[in-house]
């Protein structure tokens, strides 16, 4: 880090403070100062390229370069470049976008609604979901059940649905009435000998099992990723969500699938949805909407959802909801070309073969002593690092292993992130099989410098 007290990296420490970070140590470290992209590599302000991993947050599905996005956004800029869409306005992006999400969508869907972050669109859902309750007369019909890893935002809802721990201490949550079911983590969580259908089995029956403690008639929607990405990239066990569909059906409880990871290519179909033969109300998505060029989130429904929805807003006299940029013509202009582009250049089938091409070579690296498990679908992936390979544990302090690899992947000049002791891996749809090729060399260098470290006797310096 520079020292210079005018450095922009000074100036960083002085005055601004950073979401997931541990802001004492910010202080210390300072920040990674990220100046330049293009494809699939970010430049520093120092000149240190890196193949950015994890397509910044899992949503730079185009890579940091795209001209067409940005041509898309001047033109939109140029002509309007805002209006909402509240009291019965409208505008040709927010309109031909959702016609578009709602015609590409994987089961009948009718409208689309736009917000501007995933969380903020899952806060949406949930809301939308409890007008609908009380548009039924079930005003008892309130709790959400997510799982434990899930991730869904951070907004005081979203962040209940979440499932992770530094995402409610301190915080006062999750919220009352917000339930969490197991995560389907076969390598971690299954029984010794249990079969993957076997333990979606099981799983499927602990969700029953609360439902009917809870009261089915007090359970409103399921929430779920498709594959959980933040949570450590849990890609569920073969039957799983047949399994969890049938429990969701017999007691006529709405299923809400956030596809803001895996939408638009990640699992190597369109949505996550078809990779796993899910069949939801709500789908929710982000990211790679707009491959994050601008900020915009939608989730769309089905008339199962919608119709009670629309009549209460009449009852009501409006639809008490929406944000001010929800919808936003830039952004939605964005999004539309993002979404031709990944049509016209077939961007899912190329994201399934690099996926395969990552994957495999990930397997290679299993038999080396750091590897736990390799588990991955499409083009998002993760490895689990582990110093005991029988035991599944790793150092003392849990995610320093996963901290140390992916510091040391970073000194190589690849950018990725450790969820605790799991370290993802999910680049830019149009990667390229030499650059796959050279994360895969990363990783490989990585794991043997840090071996050494752990195992020539330093383990104490990083537990
Ligand atoms: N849902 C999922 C599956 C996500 O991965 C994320 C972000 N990582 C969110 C919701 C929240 O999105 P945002 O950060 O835009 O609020």
């Amino acid at each position: 880090m520079s020292t210079k007290p005018n450095s922009i990296e000074a100036r960083d420490i002085a005055y601004h403070l950073h979401p997931y970070t541990n802001a004492r140590k910010h202080q210390q470290v300072g920040p990674l100062v990220i100046e330049s992209g293009e494809g699939v590599y970010v430049t520093d302000n120092n000149g240190k390229r890196y193949i950015e991993g994890m397509a910044g947050l899992w949503s730079v599905g185009l890579g940091f370069g795209e001209k067409r996005l940005v041509d898309a956004a001047t033109r939109q800029m140029t002509k309007l470049p805002f209006y909402h869409t509240f009291t019965h306005k409208s505008h040709g992006p927010a309109v031909e976008l959702a016609e578009k999400l709602v015609t590409m969508a994987p089961v009948p869907m009718s409208k689309a609604f736009f917000t501007n972050s995933g969380s903020e669109a899952n806060d949406t859902a949930m809301k939308l979901i409890w007008y609908r309750s009380n548009a039924l007369g079930q005003p008892e019909r309130k709790k959400i059940i997510s799982r434990m890893r899930a991730y869904h935002g951070v907004t005081i809802a979203s962040a209940s649905l979440t499932g992770l721990p530094n995402n409610h201490r301190s915080f006062d949550l999750p919220l009352q009435g917000i339930l969490h079911t197991a995560s389907p983590h076969h390598w971690r969580d299954a029984q010794p000998g249990e079969s993957e259908e076997a333990f979606a089995t099981r799983l499927a029956g602990e969700l029953e099992a609360l439902i009917l403690a809870e009261g089915p008639e007090t359970i409103a929607a399921f929430f779920g990723e498709p594959v959980m990405g933040a949570g450590g990239v849990v890609v569920p066990p073969r039957t799983y969500w047949a399994k969890i569909q049938a429990v969701l059906n017999k007691y006529d409880i709405l299923l809400v699938a956030d596809e803001v990871i895996c939408g638009f290519g990640r699992t190597g179909s369109m949505f996550g949805c078809q990779t796993y033969d899910i069949k939801p109300d709500i789908m929710v998505m982000s990211k790679q909407l707009s491959s994050s060029y601008l900020p915009i989130s939608a989730l769309m429904a089905n008339d199962r959802v919608l119709d009670p929805i629309l009549d209460e807003s009449d009852r009501i006299g409006t639809l008490g909801h929406g944000f001010t940029a929800g919808g936003h013509p830039v952004a939605a202009a964005v999004a539309l070309e993002t979404i031709k582009i990944i049509e016209e250049r077939n961007l899912v089938a190329h994201a399934a073969e690099m996926g395969e091409l990552l994957r495999e070579g990930l397997r290679r690296l299993e038999s080396h002593p750091l590897v736990g498990e390799v588990r991955g679908v499409g083009l998002i992936a993760a490895i689990e690092l582990v110093v005991d390979k029988a035991a599944k544990t790793a150092l003392e302090a849990p995610g320093a292993l996963g901290g140390l690899f992916n510091a040391e992947l970073q000194e190589q000049g690849i950018i990725c992130r450790n969820m605790g002791d799991a370290v993802a891996l999910c680049p830019p749809l149009i990667i390229q099989p030499n650059e796959v090729r050279s994360i895969l060399d990363k990783f490989a260098s990585a794991l043997d410098t840090v071996s050494r470290k752990i195992f020539d006797g330093a383990t104490e310096k990083v537990a």
